[in-house]
């Protein structure tokens, strides 16, 4: 991702400007000077396919009109229209102060192209005059949970008002389903979002999703050993402004006789005392297998015994 800090030049610029159309460029866009009359071209630090969600957002709400994201320069576009979906689906609501994508130029005229980590300062802040009016800028240090769920809420009015608009439009966040789950809490601590957690309480662990937390980045998904997490779709976009947590698997779980840490079970495997850690050292208190070439010169029932601890 685009980290925050790199664009909060933009946000206050836009704050300052209000421009009636923004465009926003790949920094490896060829050319992205050829746009419509009123258009301001703006080229970013990194790919749109890593830019938050929450940015084009902001700006709508910081007071650019329309924003639109050029995919026309973009080398991977087919992963950024991807990536940007969920925007296009607000459209609807958000119209007309929308986010649109432009697979082609906006337009014929050359404008000038301002570089994100170097935008041009306002005419008041070269007279020395305040420009603090206006609504504040996103704090780049919030989650990006809650600077999406704040953009959203402050874009739509009230949340409540809102939502009814929002059920029926595929927002960002991803809807999982966990097959084969081992409760190891991979994504758990994986997760940039705190939006799964994963409790052990009466022999049995339980995954849990936020969906209200979740961005749809998929960190959770490629973490996941046994590949047990399916994306099966998104969230509809009310879900960020409020919704339960959804059970995503319930795994028997047992605690270690001997380091006191929850392992999962089959249901058969009731009698198991130590955790897979555990039950190796115990075979092998030295904590190391032999080698198949030193077993190959060992006596026979020394070898099949170290075989079978390993
Ligand atoms: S996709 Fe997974 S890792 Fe990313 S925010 Fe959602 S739950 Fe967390």
């Amino acid at each position: 991702m685009i980290p925050p800090a790199a664009l909060q030049p933009v946000l206050a610029w836009v704050r300052r400007t209000e421009p009636a159309a923004l465009e926003l460029a790949c920094a490896e866009h060829p050319d992205p000077s050829r746009t419509g009359r009123a258009s301001d071209v703006v080229r970013l630090t990194g790919c749109l396919s890593e830019l938050p969600l929450h940015v084009p957002l902001e700006m709508l709400a910081l007071g650019a009109r329309t924003v639109v994201l050029r995919l026309d320069g973009c080398t991977g576009a087919a992963a950024t229209r991807e990536h940007l979906a969920p925007l296009e689906t607000l459209a609807p609501v958000l119209h007309p102060r929308g986010v649109r994508l432009a697979t082609t130029p906006t337009g014929q005229r050359r404008r000038p192209v301002h570089d994100a980590a170097h935008m041009p300062l306002p005419r008041r802040a070269l007279l020395l005059l305040s420009d603090d009016d206006g609504a504040p800028l996103p704090d780049p240090l919030l989650p990006s949970h809650e600077r999406l769920r704040d953009a959203l809420a402050g874009l739509t009015g009230r949340p409540q008002a809102s939502s009814a608009d929002l059920t029926d439009l595929a927002g960002p966040g991803l809807d999982l389903v966990a097959t084969g789950c081992e409760a190891r809490g991979v994504c758990v601590r994986t997760c940039p979002e705190e939006a799964l957690s994963l409790i052990t309480s009466d022999g049995t662990s339980t995954l849990t999703l936020d969906p209200s937390r979740c961005t749809g980045c998929g960190v959770c998904v490629a973490a996941c050993d046994p590949q047990a997490l399916t994306p099966v779709g998104r969230h509809p976009w009310s879900a960020l402004l409020g919704s339960p947590g959804r059970i995503l698997a319930r795994v028997p779980t047992r605690t270690c006789r001997r380091c006191g840490a929850p392992f999962t079970t089959s249901r058969e495997e009731t009698s198991l005392e130590l955790c897979a850690v555990c039950a190796f050292r115990s075979a092998t208190p030295f904590g190391s297998s032999v080698p198949p070439e030193a077993l190959a010169r060992l006596p026979r029932p020394v070898a099949d015994r170290l075989r079978g601890a390993s």
